[in-house]
Parts: structure tokens; sequence; C-alpha cells
């Protein structure tokens, strides 16, 4: 039986999305596709779609999966024109298929949703907006929410390179004004494809990072051409790529059956480190000292080879201070610069601020996950109905493309409206204990993998806890979620009391 796509009564629910980056996209674009619905908005901050995409704009920006993974499964692109695509590639992708799918006309730009609250009484969602370009300001009301509000957003600046006094910006904010060349320039983080420009490149980092090379190979006219005159060619491309990259799951794992793969990863990275940093000293600075994948890898041929070249100095001391445009290490030397880039991550715990949704019984969602998230597969929450995460909550990955799980926490929301109106149920929610089984087992599966030992990571949250990956494969995540379990929501029948297992 298909998918119910209107209530009893003939009527659609009305459908907010926030943000309009591969999430959003993918959630308007199911609804349109597979319900029919074409009942929502959505409200991005910005003035153009992308989120990641359009934001990120700095030098070598691109996905470090590769491309054929990192595009919707029903909206294949056979133009790559890289394994590895750029940001403006990518992004010039997500305009494509918006532009398809006629998503632009159902965009509110500029218009950020200051505040979500649950409404028991009206069965809704009442959203607090405010347009960016004019300050107007209003409410909507909506039966169901998507929040796609991105987890690397916000740009985490620590507050010590305040005091900075020369041109300073952080990656996600590229100054495309500001000319590099002939430059003294300090580097948090890492950026390797400035160097060729600058004259002086301190670079900083205190931990360092595991490395895998990377081949970044050009998509010749002749595959091109393969791909889109026969499909078992891209379809098989396609499948061996996604297939070979699930299996990469292996290498993070610290069970003693898995040791063969991930001794073999951590061998691997070592040759291409002693490949490619002859200096002793260098080498012993650049080596990591926790166990490889407990913090994201990062797949570089460049990287290393920009860290030997003569002009650039390796810095892995604590920056103590900054003052006018010097910065100060634990050791006592300092380095004077005239540009300071920061490569310092985003806040991913915080993405929510307090009071920007309040689900049931006013219970504050930025609060209440402070604690640690409990939601069911970080889709749904028990304390918000008819509320759908995307890239929610232990549902970012260490090894594969993020899009397939935004794929599948799309096609389980799906499935949830189309029980809602099915069934005539003006709300749902997953259940406490739901939640609950979900995030106990996570915790207990992650005692096996490699991102919760010793090292520090934006996957874990204060108290050490991984609140932003799943802990399996993609595969395992959607198999999990190919058919909707009614017996673990709660809901209300329109205009009745909640009652459980309906
Ligand atoms: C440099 C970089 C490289 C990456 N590479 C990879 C990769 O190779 N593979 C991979 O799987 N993942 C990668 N990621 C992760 C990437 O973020 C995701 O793959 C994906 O793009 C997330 O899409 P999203 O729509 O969930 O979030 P985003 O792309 O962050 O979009 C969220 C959108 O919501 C909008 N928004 C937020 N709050 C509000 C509000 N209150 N009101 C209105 N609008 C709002 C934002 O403006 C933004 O446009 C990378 C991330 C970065 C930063």
């Amino acid at each position: 039986m298909g998918l119910a796509k209107t209530y009893k009564d003939g009527t659609t629910p009305t459908i907010c999305i926030i943000g309009a980056g591969f999430s959003g996209m993918c959630a308007a674009i199911r609804l349109q596709t597979q319900l029919d619905l074409k009942t929502y908005t959505i409200f991005e901050l910005q003035p153009e779609l992308g989120g990641t995409w359009w934001s990120n704009t700095y030098p070598g920006c691109g996905s470090d999966t590769t491309s054929v993974n990192y595009q919707f499964s029903f909206e294949m692109n056979y133009e790559w024109s890289k394994t590895y695509a750029g940001y403006q590639e990518i992004w010039e992708y997500q305009r494509r298929v918006a532009k398809k799918y006629n998503l632009y006309e159902k965009i509110r730009f500029r218009t950020e949703i200051t505040h979500a609250e649950w409404h028991e009484d009206l069965q809704q969602w009442v959203l607090d907006w405010t347009d960016h370009n004019t300050g107007e300001t209003g409410q909507m009301n909506a039966d169901i929410v998507f929040c796609g509000m991105g987890a690397l957003r916000i740009p985490n600046i620590p507050k010590q390179f305040d005091d900075f006094e020369g041109p300073k910006w952080h990656t996600a904010q590229w100054n495309h004004e500001y000319d590099l060349t002939n430059k003294r320039v300090a580097v948090v983080g890492s950026v390797p494809a400035i160097v060729d420009k600058v004259k002086k490149l301190e670079f900083y980092q205190r931990s360092s990072t595991y490395i895998m090379p990377r081949k970044n190979a050009n998509i010749s006219a002749f595959w091109k051409f393969l791909f889109r005159h026969i499909p078992f060619v891209h379809f098989l491309y396609y499948k061996l790529t996604y297939w070979g990259t699930e299996f990469t799951i292996q290498t993070f794992s610290t069970k003693w059956r898995h040791a063969i793969p991930r001794r073999f990863a951590m061998f691997l990275a070592w040759c291409f480190r002693f490949w490619q940093i002859r200096g002793k000293k260098l080498r012993a600075n650049l080596t990591p000292d926790y166990i490889l994948g407990c913090r994201r890898l990062v797949v570089s041929s460049d990287y290393y080879p920009a860290l030997v070249r003569k002009h650039v100095s390796v810095h892995t001391k604590a920056i103590t201070g900054v003052k006018g445009q010097t910065l100060t290490l634990s050791d006592g030397s300092q380095q004077e610069v005239d540009v300071l880039l920061l490569a310092t991550g985003f806040h991913v715990q915080d993405t929510l601020g307090e009071g920007v949704v309040i689900g049931r019984n006013k219970s504050d969602l930025a609060k209440v996950w402070v604690q640690g998230p409990k939601t069911y597969y970080g889709i749904t929450f028990a304390e918000t109905p008819n509320m759908f995460f995307l890239l929610g909550p232990n549902t970012a990955l260490g090894h594969n493309s993020v899009l397939y799980m935004i794929e599948t926490a799309c096609e389980h929301a799906i499935m949830a409206i189309a029980h809602m109106m099915e069934r005539d149920l003006s709300s749902i929610q997953a259940t406490p204990k739901a939640c609950k089984d979900f995030v106990d087992e996570v915790e207990e599966k992650m005692k096996g993998m490699a991102w919760s030992s010793d090292c520090n990571s934006w996957y874990k949250n204060k108290r050490g806890t991984i609140t932003a990956l799943w802990w399996s494969s993609c595969t395992h995540y959607w198999w999990r979620l190919r058919k909707f379990k009614p017996q673990h929501f709660t809901g209300v029948q329109r205009s009745k009391a909640p009652t459980t297992h309906v």
C-alpha cells in the first residue's frame, strides 16, 4: 500500500522547513515527490541556499568524501569535474537541483526563525521569524517542522584572538577582498592551499591530525560520456565507491576482530607521513598522540607537502598571548604576522541557542539537550511533537557522506507524516522509552569505537559523551529505519486526548 497523501478529509498539514542546505532541500524535495505536498515554506537565514557550501569558500575548500557519494541518490550528477568536488561545484549542483524542483519560489531568504514553540492546545508550532532585509517580523503556524539548521555552521572563534589588531577571519567567513600575496600569515588549524601565495606561514596546531592520502583526479570527458550514456557504468562506479567507503567503518572499530583493517589504516598513515616528511623533528611534531579515527581524519595529499616548505614554520606549543599583531607561545617564542586565519572549527554542541525551540511542557530544547540529547535516531524527540531533525544528534559520520543520513532521516519523516495522515493524527512523537533505548544503545556501542577513545573532538559533548556521531555504517542506519514502527511513537488523534500505540 502506498503512503497516505492527505488526511481523510482531504486536507494536508502546513509545514515549515528551517534551513536551505542539503537537509532542508532534501525535506522539501521528498515532500513534493513522495507525498505530493507543496504546503511548505523554507526559511533561510542567508541570502542564498546551500548552507555549508554557500558559507565556506576558503581556498581549497571542498568535500572530503568522493563527489559521487556526496550528492542526492535521486539526483545523480554525471558531470563532476573531479573525484572530490570543490565548494563551488557542490554549490552549483545544489542550485541546479533547487531550480529543477522549483525550491527557490518556496524559500524566504534572509529570514531567520528566531523562536519555535509547541502549542499543545493548537497542536501546532508557532514560529517567530525576522526578515533581515526589511527588519519585518512575523509569525507562522505550522503543523510540522523540519529542522535542517546545520551542525557545522557557527564559527568557533576563541576569545583569545579578539586582541589581534590586524586583519583576521575564520575560514567559514573567508575575506576574498584581502590579498594574501607576500604577507606573513598565521594559521590556527589548517589551510594548505594558501601556502604558495604567502611570504611566511606560521602554522599553529597543538594536536596533530591523521592524514590519509587522496587522489583528487580529474574525471575525463570520456568517463563523463560513459556515465551519461551507459547508465550501468555510472551505477557500478557509484555502488563500488559507496561500498568501498562503507567498509572503512571497520577501521574505526577498536574490537579485536577488526584489528587488521585498523592496523592497516594506521600503517598507511604512518607510511604516508614517513614518505612526505623527511625531517625527524617535524615528523614527530606531526604525529598524533591518539588512536586513528578518534578525531576526524583529514584526506589530503597537499597537507604535508605544504608544511615542509621552507617558508612554513610549524608550532605545536599553546598560544598564550595575542597582542597587536604578535602571537606568543607557551615556550616564550613570538611571531609577528600581518594576518591571522582561524581554522578553529565550529560550535557543534551548542548550535541551538537557549529559548529558540520550546517543546511540550515549555521544555527548552537547548537546555534539555545540554545534558545529552535523547532522540529517536536523531530524528524525533519525545518533547517536540511533529518536529523532525535532519542531521540531528548522533547522525553525523566519521567515515562516509552524511547525505545518506539526511536522506534516510527524510524518508523516515515522510513515513511518519504519512502515518499521521492515515491515522488522522494531529501530532506524533517518539516515546521516551524509544528515545532512551536508542541513546543507551549508541552509548554502549560507542565503547567499541575509536571516537570514544582518549582525545578532544567535536564529536563529544562537555561530559565526554559522543552526541554527534552514529556508531555504525549508513547502510545499518537505513536498515534500522527502513520501516516506520508505530509502536515507538505516541500520537494525538485530531481533537482527542493523547493515546499510545496509535
Ligand atoms: C568545510 C566543510 C566540509 C565538509 N565536507 C563534508 C564532506 O566531505 N562530506 C560530508 O558528508 N559532510 C561534509 N561536511 C558537513 C556538511 O555540513 C554536511 O555535509 C551538509 O552540508 C549539511 O547540510 P545541512 O543542510 O544539514 O546544514 P547546513 O549546510 O549547515 O545548512 C543549514 C542552513 O540552515 C540555515 N539556518 C540555520 N538556522 C536558521 C534559522 N534559525 N532560520 C533560518 N535559517 C537557518 C543556515 O543559514 C544554513 O543555510 C562539511 C562541512 C564543512 C563545514
